[in-house]
């Protein structure tokens, strides 16, 4: 029995979570993996129904379950609140009750669909790589911190424990794909960065099957763009993450096809990339693609599933060829989509 927490959220969220639920149910139904889906308020939805962004009994149940399975949240509507009250205080707070310091980021090119991504085509063919991005630490939380009239300062620091941690994902994670791992700093200048290589290169001897090799952050912004088919696990630190991340998101060509997974202490969390599109929700027109392939994540990294994850891929990969929704330039609703991906299952 494996319990799935479902935080549709607002906007497109309950959309696309619908449809990646339909997905797992149809897995499950022809496997018998005996899952089971709890339903949960959270963010502006949850602000509306409950006064607050991350209801006590969301809480409870996201601590109890396998996986966190999450749409999107968030809009115009709630923007006015404090910020107690923003549904994006639900994000902050959930990945803080879960413990989540590592947040991965694939960027896949699907064969056939080069044309949508921003690099020529021959470049773009067979980019199939993960970020994994340390989330909790770096310059974004260091301390001290602080400004004066005329001057302002942020501490880019990390300890050997929480690299470690990090680091450990990363090598799983390359385990199961191709066994490549390239780990990003700016060691040539940074004392953290130093410190980071030294306790990545530590790690790399209880995974000697995967090759370690490491990169200086501006350079690999350039083979992200020159030659990203050669990279298959990405590890960096907090902020160059944050970047680089967001650089390698183009690569797809859409938002929507975008999956990712935060893990940690706690239940690991699954959402699409994308935010909650107001401008399109409720239309029957949101690509499900990414929260799809983030039940698909959910089905590696939580449940140790990977062969029916790459199953899910595979029908995904077929929908979008066949079947393509409006923002890939197609016209199969939100609804056709996901029962083309059943089918293709
Ligand atoms: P946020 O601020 O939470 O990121 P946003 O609406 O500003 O939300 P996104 O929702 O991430 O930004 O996406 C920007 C635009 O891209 C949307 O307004 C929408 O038109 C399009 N878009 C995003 N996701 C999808 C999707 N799954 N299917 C179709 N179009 C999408």
């Amino acid at each position: 029995m494996s319990q799935i927490a479902v935080l549709p959220g607002d906007g497109i969220g309950p959309e696309v979570t619908e449809a990646a639920v339909r997905v797992l149910k149809a897995l499950d139904e022809a496997e018998g993996l005996g899952l089971s889906f709890e339903f949960l308020p959270f963010g502006g939805e949850a602000v509306d129904a409950h006064g607050e962004p991350f209801p006590q009994a969301t809480r409870r149940a996201v601590l109890e379950a396998d996986a966190v399975l999450l749409g999107a949240i968030g809009g115009p509507r709630w923007d006015g609140l404090p910020r107690e009250k923003r549904p994006e205080q639900g994000l902050l707070s959930l990945r803080k009750t879960l413990g989540l310091y590592a947040n991965l980021r694939p960027a896949k090119v699907i064969p056939g669909l080069e044309p949508l991504s921003p690099l020529r085509p021959e470049i773009a063919r067979g980019v199939d790589l993960l970020i994994v991005r340390e989330l909790t630490g770096g310059i974004y939380f260091g301390e001290p911190r602080g400004q004066s009239e005329t001057e302002a300062w942020n501490t880019m620091r990390y300890s050997q424990p929480e690299i470690v941690r990090v680091a450990r994902v990363a090598f799983e994670a390359a385990k199961k794909r191709r066994k490549q791992l390239v780990s990003v700093d700016k060691a040539n200048v940074l004392e953290v960065s130093a410190l980071w290589r030294r306790t990545v290169e530590a790690v790399a001897e209880n995974y000697p099957e995967v090759d370690l090799s490491h990169q200086y952050v501006d350079a690999m912004a350039m083979h992200l763009v020159r030659s990203p088919g050669q990279f298959d696990v990405v590890l960096t630190g907090n902020i160059f993450g944050d970047i680089l991340s967001d650089l390698a998101s183009v690569l797809p060509g859409s938002l929507g096809l975008l999956p990712s997974a935060s893990v940690g202490e706690g239940t690991p969390v699954f959402e699409p990339v994308h935010g909650s599109a107001p401008d399109i929700a409720g239309k029957g027109v949101a690509n499900p693609a990414g929260a799809i392939l983030s039940a698909a994540m959910l089905l590696t990294y939580a449940l140790d599933l990977a062969p029916l994850a790459e199953r899910v891929e595979r029908a995904v990969a077929y929908a979008l060829k066949h079947n393509p929704p409006p923002d890939l330039g197609g016209s199969a609703s939100t609804d056709a989509f996901t029962q083309a991906v059943i089918r293709a299952l």
